[in-house]
């Protein structure tokens, strides 16, 4: 079967005008089959969001291709949905307007069934009750499931998460995951999730991408073979542990003289 997405020897380095060059990613290879989830780890600054900025089209890669289904990705794409590590609302807009916002902008109206459908997605992500509240009245978590709900609404084959939860506390971030796995059961999509916490990707996705310091490259690509739905109870299983293990093993690859993970060098 065709990937649903390819990254085919990608490297970017940003041309500054005056000053250093930065080379952002070297060397990235990997694919995407239709309806997985995958989830790539790294440091901050390394170039995740340059690898999501790729797919979403913003930019062109300055070496290699990026494709959906082997059509290369030359420019924002309309059935790739982005949620951002901010909700970006738009603070004089109610949450249904915010979430109704890209269809308005790209059909120039609102119909009756759109509108219809925004109420369906707010009710999907728990926010039933909150259509007319503008967001200066929800919590961080709430604005942040608005901007997932505004992702959901254009129905995109491809849903891109750049740290979507980093700026929420650690419950909710739990919980917020939780219901994202929740979305993606019900309504099946390709998924590519940024983060830098290790338990998160392993207990979202089918597969994680561990990248080096920057310029990123990908150190390892790891099957996640933990059944679903995963649940709290998922992360008490050994299985669980043992990966979230050996990825901190890998992120920290210690060595005899920087050993903070007390796993010891002679054994990775
Ligand atoms: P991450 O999302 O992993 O924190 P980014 O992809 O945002 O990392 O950035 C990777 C590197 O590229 C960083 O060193 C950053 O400073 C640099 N960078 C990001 N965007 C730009 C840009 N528009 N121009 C120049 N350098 C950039
Ligand atoms: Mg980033």
């Amino acid at each position: 079967m065709l990937p649903h997405v390819t990254f085919n020897d990608v490297g970017h380095t940003y041309k500054a005008k005056t000053g250093q060059n930065v080379c952002a990613l070297e060397n990235i290879n990997f694919s995407i089959t239709q309806g997985e989830f995958v989830a790539v780890l790294g440091p901050s600054g390394c170039g995740k969001s340059t690898l999501l900025r790729l797919l979403a089209g913003l930019f062109t890669a300055t070496e290699g291709q990026v494709s959906i289904f082997d059509f290369p990705v030359v420019g924002p794409q309309s059935n790739t949905g982005i949620v951002f590590q901010k909700p970006t609302l738009l603070p004089w807009k109610n949450v249904i307007q915010n979430v109704l916002f890209p269809i308005q902008h790209k059909e120039g109206r609102i119909s009756s069934k759109a509108k219809e459908a925004a109420l369906a997605m707010l009710d999907m992500v728990g926010l039933k009750d909150f259509a007319k509240h503008m967001p200066e009245q929800l919590s961080g978590g709430m604005q942040q499931r608005v901007g997932i709900a505004r992702a959901l609404l254009m129905d995109p084959e491809i849903l891109i998460m750049d740290e979507p939860f980093s700026a929420l506390d650690a419950l909710t971030r739990e919980q917020m995951g939780f219901e994202l796995l929740d979305i993606w059961r019900q309504k099946p999509k390709t998924v590519l999730f940024i983060t830098h916490s290790i338990s998160e990707a392993v207990l979202l996705a089918d597969k994680v991408l561990v990248l080096s310091p920057r310029p990123a490259k990908i150190l390892a690509e790891i099957k996640i073979d933990l059944p679903r739905p995963r649940s709290l109870m998922t992360m008490d299983t050994p299985e669980f542990s043992a990966y979230t293990h050996s990825i901190r093993k890998l992120i920290y690859a210690p060595t005899k003289s920087n050993d903070i993970t007390g796993l010891g060098a002679a054994n990775g």
